[in-house]
């Protein structure tokens, strides 16, 4: 026993001083650390690594009895995760290094989504930014927030296409477009893993949900996929693709089946493409329990699903133990082989490796950083500059908005004060109470110079089941039991000695998210008859929207002059959307998610298909077209759409050539002034569509957009770059190719709104 003892201690000295031959930070040096380690595990120590179980009973200080820690000491947790405090994550932290056998430090996750305890916008609010610098910083500070805490890897970020409104986790992600979709994974991974992954402030990411989890039967959660290849690989797989490009440590298995194999058992997925034909050489994590969730699935008992996700190509299973409980008995059996397991147990040392904690496993966990580079004044100032860039003006009728500060001002609806709910969906570290509500940021907004009449107006849903169901995470909706003529009446009487109302209606956060799916996504009835009522008074009315998906808004878009979509702004949503209803911030954020008129026409998605029998544009029906009886083709409000306070007005397209041949690359640019009253921002967006193919195409997909900032009266010309490689598609046979042929080039706006020209490229 001793002498064992003594021989582990020598190798672990040995390791320590050995140098691995290759060089230093290249993947083979990080390849013969993890190799050098893996010589000295037993089987249960190996596939001890490939567990994450919850951080949940971790004590500090008496922590002995805890049952986390105790597996951590017997070496039987790779890592824990949504553990908040520096002082528990230190404490697992010296366990695994002073009590475990091999001292190996462990990954400590989190869902840091949105930011950590300063929170963004959610995904999709952050997306309509469409500035990525932005959309990097809110992850540089997320990562430094959480990693002063001891986080050292976020399950974010989340790159899921989708064309569901009705899919709760719509609001998790970047809308409906692969192309800005993979622009925005990459800014995220930028920011999470900067460049060097073993710095104290940079934390590992993990792109999930792999694959197609944005696009379940129905929009309901966790529902089967089946989409043809085609679609896949054109339209789906681009964002998680170029994640794995921008170097991404670990991708997560999402729960939905593909091509009738779950994703999480699915060696196509997992190993051809995600590894072999991408390149990919972080690790994979399940979703949580998603190896045991194939048993429904219907493929078999927890020894057989789990031996499969492990030769599928999963390295650590989440919560479900799969691994933990069969593997050894599978690998008796011969169900798995001892090269599968190693090859698990390798990708998660070395991700340790690069994340520095073998030289240092409390890297992550200085006491004195959590104390002070947490929700800091700072942070919460760049959190409220890129909440006001992700608000998307939808209608500003008569130019009520700006508002000046004058008169009276009637406060209404469920969201006006509600800081917990600013939050938005996944905000596992979040300080709610310390939000910033509407009311709150109103309030500091005018002082004493404007009055404002609050009313509660309407709850949230009428039925309190429903709202006992979103209710929940510590974001309480305060239902008011008062019946609903009274609170109407209270609301109508503060709207008629006001001047205009500022009506804050719409979702709660946890109307959306996981396991938040809605089959009617317009606005609750009873806060549509709230919204009549004040619109009978005549008094003008601003809808400030708030919503994790889009909304079925017609009557709000036939009835309501303004509308004002914030999302769920985060921390500092009410400073924030003070700053653009009085116009200190010009609105600049735009759609990244179609808003349909009603549910009937989802999936409703700006690059759809043309079919063989089109509506001719500008008609609403025409027999034996592809149309509908009831509701004319067009969306709401279509991806790319969102107005300003002033006007921008587009130039015709210049191009260099409208001939080109091979290598050549067209040259693209428009003249972009500011004709309106208002300095601001916009976002010029260049589409592509693709005349003649040998497989259908779009009838416009995004090849580019930039963010230009022009002063009133001041123009710029905004210039793109296309190539052949920016015109590829995959083919009926999934070969990435140029075909060519005629090309439509349309600039503007929006997805609706756009200017065309015409080029041959042979
Ligand atoms: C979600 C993931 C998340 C995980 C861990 C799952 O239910 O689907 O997105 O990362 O839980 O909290």
């Amino acid at each position: 026993m001793r002498s064992s003892i003594l021989v582990v201690l020598y190798l672990i000295v040995m390791i320590a001083c050995s140098q691995p031959n290759a060089d230093k930070g290249s993947e083979a040096y990080y390849l013969q650390k993890a190799d050098s380690i893996l010589a000295l595990m037993t089987l249960e120590e190996k596939i001890g690594q490939l567990n994450l179980p919850v951080g949940g009973d971790i004590t500090t200080g008496e922590a002995g009895s805890s049952d986390v820690l105790n597996a951590i000491r017997e070496g039987k947790v790779g890592g824990i995760f949504n553990l908040k405090s520096a002082e528990k994550i230190k404490e697992a932290q010296r366990v695994a290094f002073e009590e475990s056998r091999l001292k190996i430090p462990l990954l400590i996750g989190m869902d840091v989504i949105h930011g950590y305890e300063t929170l963004f916008p959610i995904p999709l609010g952050l997306s309509s930014t469409w500035d990525m610098e932005l959309i990097e910083k809110s992850a540089r500070i997320a990562a430094q927030e959480a990693s002063a805490d001891g986080i050292n890897w976020t399950f974010s970020p989340m790159v899921d296409v989708s064309r569901d409104p009705r899919w709760g986790r719509v609001s998790e992600g970047n809308g409906e477009d692969p192309f800005l979709g993979a622009e925005i994974a990459k800014a995220m991974i930028r920011g999470y893993q900067g460049d060097d992954l073993s710095l104290q402030n940079t934390i590992m990411a993990c792109v999930k949900h792999f694959a197609l989890y944005g696009a379940p039967e129905a929009g309901r959660d966790y529902n089967t996929v089946d989409m043809s290849r085609q679609r896949m690989f054109n339209e789906y797989l681009l964002p998680y693709k170029v994640a794995v490009e921008s170097g991404v440590g670990s991708v997560m298995t999402a729960f939905n089946d593909v091509d009738g194999i779950p994703a999480t058992g699915n060696k196509w997925l997992m190993t051809d493409l995600l590894r072999e034909n991408w390149g990919f050489n972080g690790f994979v994590v399940t979703d949580y329990t998603a190896i045991n969730e194939m048993t429904p699935h219907g493929l078999g008992d927890l020894q057989k699903v789990s031996a499969l996700a492990l030769n599928a190509g999963v390295d650590m299973d989440m919560v479900g133990e799969g691994f933990l409980t069969t593997l050894e008995k599978s690998l008796k059996e011969g169900m798995v082989s001892q090269n599968q397991i190693d090859q698990a147990v390798r990708r998660i040392l070395i991700a340790k490796f690069k994340l520095g904690l073998f030289e240092n496993p409390f890297r992550y966990s200085d006491l004195e950083r959590s104390k002070n580079e947490i929700f800091t004044q700072s942070n919460r100032q760049i959190a409220r500059e890129i909440a006001s860039q992700s608000f998307v003006l939808l209608k500003n009728d008569g130019n009520i908005l700006p508002l000046s500060q004058k008169g009276t001002i009637a406060l209404i609806g469920p969201m006006a004060d509600n800081r917990e709910n600013m939050a938005g969906t996944w905000s596992v570290a979040g300080k709610f109470t310390e939000s910033v509500s509407l009311r709150d940021g109103l309030e500091k907004a005018v002082g004493n110079q404007m009055n404002i009449l609050y009313a509660r107006g309407a709850n949230v849903v009428e039925d309190p089941e429903f709202e006992e169901r979103v209710s929940i995470f510590g974001k309480p909706t305060y239902r008011d039991e008062r019946p609903e003529e009274v609170m109407i009446q209270e609301a109508v009487a503060a709207a008629r000695k006001s001047n205009v109302i500022i009506a804050a209606m719409g979702e709660a956060a946890e109307m959306s998210g996981e396991a938040s799916s809605r089959s009617d996504i317009e606005l609750p009835s009873n806060q549509r008859r709230l919204l009549q009522a004040l619109k009978a008074t005549g008094k003008p009315i601003i809808l400030v929207l708030f919503t994790g998906r889009p909304m079925a808004l017609k009557w709000e878009a036939e009835n309501i002059p303004s509308i004002l979509n914030v999302w769920f702004a985060g921390s500092e949503a009410g400073d924030a959307i003070a700053d653009v209803l009085f116009g200190k911030v010009n609105p600049s954020g735009k759609l990244t998610a179609t808003f349909p008129q009603n549910v009937g026409q989802i999936p409703i998605f700006y690059n759809h298909k043309n079919t063989g029998r089109p509506l001719p544009e500008g008609q609403w029906f025409q027999k034996f077209r592809s149309n509908y009886l009831d509701v004319s083709n067009d969306p709401l409000y279509p991806f790319g759409f969102g107005l300003s306070y002033t006007e921008f007005q587009y130039g015709d397209i210049q191009l260099n050539k409208k001939e080109l041949r091979g290598d050549e690359v067209l040259k693209i640019s428009v003249e972009v002034r500011n004709t309106g009253k208002y300095d601001g921002a916009e976002v010029v967006q260049l589409y592509v569509r693709d005349r003649e193919a040998s497989v259908t195409r779009p009838v416009k997909e995004l090849k580019g957009f930039k963010k230009v900032f022009l002063k009133t009266g001041e123009s710029q010309t905004v210039n793109f770059e296309l190539k052949q490689d920016d015109l590829k598609f995959y083919n009926y046979d999934l070969d990435f190719v140029f075909e060519p042929g005629e090309f439509d080039i349309m600039l503007g706006s929006n997805s609706r709104d756009l200017n065309i020209s015409r080029v041959n490229w042979n």
